[in-house]
């Protein structure tokens, strides 16, 4: 198991240090921005779990660029909890509304922000359980079976993972560095042609639904999955 990235956007060296170490210590890839430009380029390179984004930013407010990001098709998932020094019911509210996932209020322990996060890594977990489906295929992220008209199509881990991720990101054209980056983890070292073979594998899996036309390859880009123009 890969340890869980989590990117601190804080302007406040004194409290974004502090933060990081005791992250670091509970087990966690830390990544640190001092503002939203500095996040966006972490972010973009290394795809953290999970952001916790303080409130008062100097280029952006922090509530801005979770708004942003969770309009952002890219980081949709992304795990975020914000962080602020007031302890205003309203704020709370309007983080929530603006897609952060929780809340924390300065002064906080480490020790309750390490709880707050791994609840809200457990709950980003779990939503992998749903029910995907597109055209004629059905994806059951909790019994991690997947099925068309019923009937079971057997896959291998890597597979699963893979479809799952093409499935839940339908319609967008995804390179084979980010598909490993995104499936694998960035953190395990694989060729890129690792990806065509897990690919050839997958689709050769879908052709008794003949669901295989799906997994188009986009020349020059990479992969999407698509019910479309089949
Ligand atoms: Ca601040």
């Amino acid at each position: 198991m890969t340890a869980k990235k989590i990117l601190i956007v804080e302007d406040e060296q004194a409290i974004r240090e502090m933060t990081a170490f005791h992250l670091s210590r509970a087990g966690y890839e830390v990544f640190e921005a001092q503002d939203c430009r500095e996040a966006r380029a972490l972010l973009a390179d290394n795809r953290p779990d999970l952001a916790l984004i303080d409130w008062m930013l100097p280029d952006m407010s922090g509530l801005e660029l979770t708004r942003t990001l969770k309009r952002d098709k890219e980081f949709d998932d992304l795990a975020i909890i914000m962080v602020t020094a007031r302890a205003d019911e309203r704020d709370k509210v309007s983080g929530l509304e603006g897609g952060a996932d929780d809340y924390i209020t300065k002064p906080f322990s480490p020790r309750e922000l390490v709880a707050r996060i791994r609840a809200v890594l457990r709950r980003a977990a779990n939503s992998t359980d749903e029910v995907v489906s597109a055209g004629v295929l059905e994806l059951d992220g909790a019994g991690h079976r997947v099925s068309s008209s019923g009937q079971e199509i057997k896959l291998g881990p890597t597979e699963y993972r893979l479809l799952h991720f093409l499935m839940t990101h339908a319609e967008r054209v995804y390179s084979r560095t980010q598909l490993l980056d995104r499936v694998w983890g960035a953190n395990v070292y694989v060729e890129e042609r690792t990806v065509d073979v897990h690919i050839r594998r997958l689709r050769k899996a879908l052709t008794a639904a003949s669901a295989d036309d799906y997994i188009q390859t986009v020349r020059g880009a990479g992969y999407r999955f698509s019910i479309r123009d089949v």
